[in-house]
């Protein structure tokens, strides 16, 4: 048999092997909510707050219904109003700058980092106004961004700082005098997602608010269910956005295995690192000093020929992505704001030279092999 015939098919994320190696577990635990019925707020969502808050040390979590609405929920219970500006980057998944805009802030576009694609904090200051209420950095691909100088900043100006924790939960920033925290736990709110291919994802949608503010974390409660504590009784105007029982209980059961999963992500982080170090056009994940780098995603830059090397490996059958393919400045829906091709260049050219490779929790040597060949093979 030739190589190709014994290749494990090769996806961007595994979930079916995945859960095949924890089948018992899981099922036995839906199955569980199932006989309870208790398919609206039962215990096991609370039961998998209190174990992810213990996991990350933070006094809160708040399970909502997913990660945009976590945004969504975490600017509303800091009472922002509409025209206040809300500092962020140009270059993430939409939801940032989506719920900005749903609730009439402004969203104020801050050039990201060439090395790590997160937050420039250099150029945070220059884009402070009188009207500046918060800033938004996002741990993008599984590493933290940098929070010490981000909070001095977010300190000097008064301004309240919500992390977007949706790639990087569980990754940990390093501060100068060597503490830790985890990301999501440093600001005044933290959120995050658990969507299925996030490194902690349930089986649909699901997310979470995460603060060590009492206060924050009650009025973030109250504003998930309708606004109110008291059924039938509301202080403020709310949504409706809760976590199902059966996708807490799945996530209670994967937060065992999650130290698991990372360990297997960075394995393939670093067979990937050794085996296309020696690429000249590619230049591969950059590993800050101050955190560490879970790897949500493997983005390389690509210098040249990036979506020719796709095609080429997409006729191999191994696919890849592109995260993202268009700045948020760029994007039809934020054109109100005025912003034009030009003013975030870094952004630009990632967006037409990043390629996230395959990574995933169940990826074999044989896999990883194949996929490095074809990379190698393709610059040769
Ligand atoms: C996935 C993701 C979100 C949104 O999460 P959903 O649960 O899909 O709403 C927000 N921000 C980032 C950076 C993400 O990757």
């Amino acid at each position: 048999m030739s190589e190709v015939d014994t290749l494990k098919e090769i996806r961007m994320v595994d979930l079916k092997t995945q859960y095949e190696n924890i089948k018992t577990e899981i099922d036995e635990a839906i199955q569980n909510v199932i006989d309870n019925t208790a398919f609206i707020n039962g215990p096991q969502v609370k039961t998998f707050a209190d174990n992810l808050a213990s996991y990350l040390h933070v006094n809160h979590v708040v399970p909502c219904a997913n990660g945009t609405d976590a945004l969504q929920i975490a600017l509303m219970a800091l009472d922002l109003q509409p025209g206040d500006e809300v500092i962020t980057v140009p270059y993430s998944f939409i939801s940032t700058a989506e719920v900005t805009n749903l609730l009439k802030l402004k969203p104020v576009f801050v050039e990201i980092n060439k090395a790590t694609y997160t937050i420039d904090v250099s150029k945070i200051e220059a884009a402070i106004t009188e009207k500046t209420k918060c800033v938004i950095p996002v741990h993008l691909f599984g590493q933290p961004a940098d929070m010490e100088p981000l909070m001095e900043i977010a300190k000097k100006h008064n301004l309240y700082v919500v992390e977007d924790t949706a790639q990087a939960l569980g990754a940990e920033y390093r501060f100068s005098d060597g503490t830790t925290k985890s990301v999501g736990t440093i600001g005044n709110i933290g959120t995050t997602s658990f969507f299925p291919s996030k490194v902690l994802g349930c089986y649909g949608d699901g997310g979470a608010l995460i603060t060590n503010d009492v206060e924050l974390a009650e009025t973030s409660k109250m504003i998930c269910h309708h606004g109110s504590k008291v059924k039938y009784y509301h202080k403020i105007v709310g949504v409706n956005s809760r976590l199902d029982t059966i996708q807490a209980a799945i996530l209670d059961v994967k937060l065992k295995y999650l130290d698991k999963y990372y360990k297997a992500r960075i394995k393939v982080a670093h067979y990937y690192d050794e085996a296309l170090k020696d690429i000249e056009q590619i230049e591969l994940p950059c590993k800050v000093a101050y955190g560490n780098h879970i790897f949500h995603q493997y983005s390389l830059t690509i210098k040249e020929n990036r979506d020719e090397l796709k095609e080429f490996l997409q006729n191999e059958n191994i696919p890849t992505m592109i995260y993202f393919p268009v700045p948020f400045h760029l994007q039809d829906a934020f054109q109100q704001y005025g912003y034009k091709m030009g003013d975030f260049p870094i952004s630009e050219y990632l967006a037409e030279h990043t390629l996230s490779l395959p990574i995933h929790t169940e990826m074999d040597e044989e896999q990883l092999g194949f996929i490095s060949e074809k990379v190698k093979e393709f610059f040769k």
